[in-house]
Order: structure tokens, then C-alpha cells, then sequence
């Protein structure tokens, strides 16, 4: 099935030569970069002003373990074999919940999201005991009380017993992360998972009901080519996940330590690069799966394409998401939480973060209190990124401004972006076009008020 002309992101060659330059990926406003030291005081007396508040909350929790390193990878983990790690571990995120339970424990959690690291390096005891916390300090229900309950899985490390476990414990998505099924791929990134394996994992998940299962795949990996890559979605399609991340590898090494076990001859070339991903693109959509945007498909049939049809998609730390403007508490160690108008990061290295947490404080490192500006251009940005769309007139109204004349330097930066058709102006609309929606960055940094040249090379390409 071919998607309606309106949802078709067409590629225009020349056109994405001229805007892949480097730009955030916005899943926050302010975006990281700007996170500055906070006082403990200012931030607990914000937390406690959330007390009264009854609406649902998000929930992450953060496992950084990983039992293999991949060489790609740019996240924060701690590569260990010491299955006992997670004790301790989990000792500390006992003491976070404990902290923040007296502000959030009474508000239904209506999205719980296992990340990493490796969440299932947990071993079914200690993944009982965190979902035991999580059901302990918080009001979580997912018997009850429908919601979004996902996980990171890595195929190598998820057991029948895991799976089940999972699915008994309220789990109704599954995030697999594949990344390429060449063989030579895998062997030079340290990441060797058989396509057999991966079919095995995702038969199993289906016959215990999960009902939405995701693949993160990277374009531009060592030894990739454009044939190997169309082997590896041929696979990948033949076992239909309902949603596909598509993220591109830049191979940084002096920022990313594990990155120099790769040979930088065995990456392809940015032309190569482009022509896979070009590939890509046009496959999946062919196959019938809708792009969704920065780096995100869907089945027409799943929530997230639902969410993007219907005009309620959101985005968050996670990427795009189906949940309606929630606070997201986040824990464990780097991770971000985002709380009425506040974004708080624990410390990124487990030593503060243990150490303040056995002191009962809370492991928070930085962070930024919203201004109005930033209230304002946060809003703005999540409407173009998830509705495709954004009314002047409602800016205006919302936020109380002249918004024409706040905003009449990056309206006529925006009147480039139409003539080149990445999105169209009319009156005091603004309405992304199908390759605005391939190239969304480019137009929400015209609403960055913190974005310069100076920063720029601390993001990655758009493409
Ligand atoms: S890519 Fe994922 S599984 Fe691999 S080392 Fe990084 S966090 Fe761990």
C-alpha cells in the first residue's frame, strides 16, 4: 500500500544536500546544551509545589548496565559482567522513589519506560523487585488503568521467563534493538544477534500479547551498503513491527570512547551514507508504514500514527509519543525529568549519584527553569514537530503577546524555508510540507532563541 500523496515524504536530493546541516533533535526546549548547576533548594521547593497536582505522570527508569559494549554506542552505560551491580542499583532508585514519592506517588502513571543501558540485564528477581518499588511508591495499575507500559530489549539478553514476566506485569510494548542483521556489520560493531534470534524473540512476544513491538535500526554503519542494508529490511519487514526508529550513525570517536574499535575506512561515505537512507525511506513507506518524523515510522494501524493522524502526538525524551502533555518524573542515573516548566538531570556518573542518594538527597546535577520565552518556544516547537502546523493567532491568544511582531525575525527566515517548499505561509499560518517533515529540524531551529553558529557543531546532522 502507498501512502496518500498528504503523508508521502518525497526526497529532493539537492535540497537535503543544502539543509543536512547539524541542528538539536528537540526533544527538549531548552535542549541539554543549556543545563546549567541548580540550587537544591530552588528545586526541591518546585518539587514540592507539585504535591496538589492529581493528573498523570510519566514514568522512566534508567538501567545502565550492559553485560557487551557495542562499539557504536554514544549512551550513557556502564559495560559490566558483575550480575550483582544491579542490587545496589536498585537500592539507590529505591531511595530516589522514596524522595519523590511524597510529590508524585498519589498521580496515576499512565506511561512507564524502561531504558539503558540494558533494562533486561536485571535478572528476573531484581526486575520483580524494581516493578515491585515502581508499584510501591507509585500509582502504578496497569491491570486497571490502560497506558503506554514499554521496555528497551536487547535480543541477546531477553529470556522466555523475561518476556513473560513482562507481559504479567502490566507491559504492552516492546522496543528491540536491532540495528543492522550483516552479519560483518555486527561482527566489526560487537554486536553479533542472528536473525533467528530476533524472530524467535518477537514469535515469543507475540504469542504472549505484547501489542505494539518497535525495531531501532541505525543507517551508516560500518561495512553497510545499500545492497546489505535492503537484505537486512527485507528481514526486518518479514517480521512486521508495528513501529521502526531509524537512527543514523555518526561516528564520532574522540567524543565517543568506544567508537575507536571501529575503522573509520569500514564507515561509508556521506554519499553512500545518503543514498541507503534515500533507499530506506522510500521502502518503508512503500511497504506502507507512515513517517511520523525525525526519524520515527508507523503502521497506520499503531497508536503512534493514530496519535500523528489524529493530531494529539507529543513529543518527549523518548522521542514521539501517544501520551497527552504529561510531567515525566525520570530516575536513575543522567536521566532527565521534565516538570511543569523545569527540566532536572541526575548526575551522568553512578559515584555522585550513589553518593548523594545514600546521603537521602536527591542525585539532581543540572537543569533549567523555563522562562516564558522558553514556555513559548517550547510550545511552538511541539506543534511543528508533532502537528505539522502552527497558528500565530493561537500564540497569541495562549501566551498573551503580539506573537506577528515577537516573532517577525523568524518568520522571515521561514519565508526562505517556503520558497525551497519545505513549508508553506499563509497569513499568519505556517504549514509544514512533506519534505518539511524530512527536514524538520532545519525549520524549528528558526524558533531556537539559544541556537548559534558556536553551538552548532554539538549536534548531529538532521540526516
Ligand atoms: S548500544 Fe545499548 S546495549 Fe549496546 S552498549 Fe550501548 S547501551 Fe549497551
Amino acid at each position: 500500500m502507498i501512502l496518500a500523496n498528504k503523508w508521502y515524504v518525497p526526497w529532493d536530493e539537492t535540497l537535503i544536500r543544502q539543509y543536512d546541516v547539524t541542528a538539536p533533535r528537540y526533544t527538549s526546549y531548552p535542549t541539554a546544551v543549556q543545563f546549567k548547576a541548580l540550587q537544591a533548594i530552588e528545586v526541591q521547593n518546585h518539587l514540592d509545589r507539585q504535591r496538589p497536582k492529581i493528573h498523570p505522570l510519566s514514568l522512566y527508569l534508567h538501567i545502565p548496565f550492559c553485560q557487551h559494549l557495542c562499539f557504536y554506542c554514544a549512551c550513557n552505560k556502564i559495560a559490566t559482567k558483575d550480575r550483582t551491580r544491579p542490587d545496589v542499583y536498585l537500592d539507590m532508585l529505591e531511595r530516589e522513589m522514596v524522595l519523590h514519592a511524597r510529590n508524585f506517588g498519589h498521580r496515576p502513571i499512565t506511561q512507564l519506560h524502561l531504558g539503558g543501558g540494558t533494562p533486561t540485564f536485571l535478572s528476573n528477581r531484581q526486575m520483580t523487585r524494581l516493578l515491585d518499588l515502581v508499584a510501591v511508591y507509585f500509582d502504578w495499575d496497569p491491570v486497571n488503568r490502560a497506558g503506554e507500559f514499554s521496555i528497551e530489549l536487547d535480543p541477546r539478553e531477553t529470556s522466555d521467563d523475561m518476556l513473560r514476566l513482562l507481559r504479567q506485569r502490566g507491559f504492552n510494548r516492546l522496543s528491540f534493538g536491532v540495528q543492522d542483521f550483516h552479519h560483518q556489520t555486527q561482527v566489526t560493531i560487537n554486536r553479533v544477534q542472528s536473525f533467528e534470534l530476533v524472530q524467535d524473540r518477537v514469535q515469543k512476544a507475540r504469542e504472549l500479547g505484547f501489542g505494539s513491538i518497535n525495531f531501532d535500526l541505525i543507517c551508516g554503519l560500518p561495512h553497510q551498503t545499500s545492497a546489505s542494508f535492503a537484505r537486512t529490511w527485507e528481514q526486518t519487514l518479514s517480521l512486521s513491527p508495528d513501529r521502526i526508529s531509524l537512527y543514523n550513525y555518526a561516528h564520532l570517536p574522540e567524543r565517543f570512547k568506544p567508537q575507536r574499535r571501529i575503522d573509520p575506512a569500514s564507515v561509508p561515505q556521506p554519499d553512500d551514507k545518503l543514498c541507503i537512507l534515500r533507499d530506506s525511506i522510500a521502502l518503508l513507506q512503500q511497504s506502507g508504514y507512515l513517517y511520523i518524523g525525525m526519524d520515527h515510522f508507523a503502521k497506520p494501524s499503531d497508536e503512534l500514527a493514530k496519535a500523528l493522524l489524529g493530531g494529539s502526538l507529543q513529543r518527549n525524551f523518548q522521542g514521539y509519543s501517544t501520551q497527552a502533555e504529561t510531567d515525566m518524573l525520570a530516575l536513575g542515573v543522567s536521566s532527565i525529568s521534565q516538570i511543569d516548566g523545569v527540566y532536572l538531570q541526575n548526575h551522568h556518573a553512578i559515584g555522585p549519584y550513589e553518593a548523594l542518594l545514600t546521603e537521602s538527597q536527591l542525585a539532581i546535577k543540572r537543569g533549567v527553569f523555563l522562562t516564558q520565552d522558553d514556555k513559548i518556544r517550547q510550545w511552538i516547537i511541539g506543534q511543528l514537530a508533532c502537528q505539522g502546523r502552527l497558528s500565530l493567532a493561537e500564540v497569541s491568544a495562549r501566551f498573551r503577546i503580539d506573537a506577528p511582531a515577537y516573532f517577525s525575525q523568524a518568520w522571515e527566515q521561514l519565508g526562505k524555508l517556503a520558497q525551497d517548499d519545505l513549508l508553506t505561509l499563509d497569513a499568519d499560518l505556517v504549514t509544514v510540507r512533506p519534505l518539511g517533515r524530512l527536514l524538520l529540524r532545519p525549520i524549528l531551529v528558526t524558533f531556537d532563541a539559544y541556537f548559534t553558529a558556536s553551538i552548532a557543531g554539538l549536534y548531529s546532522k538532521v540526516l
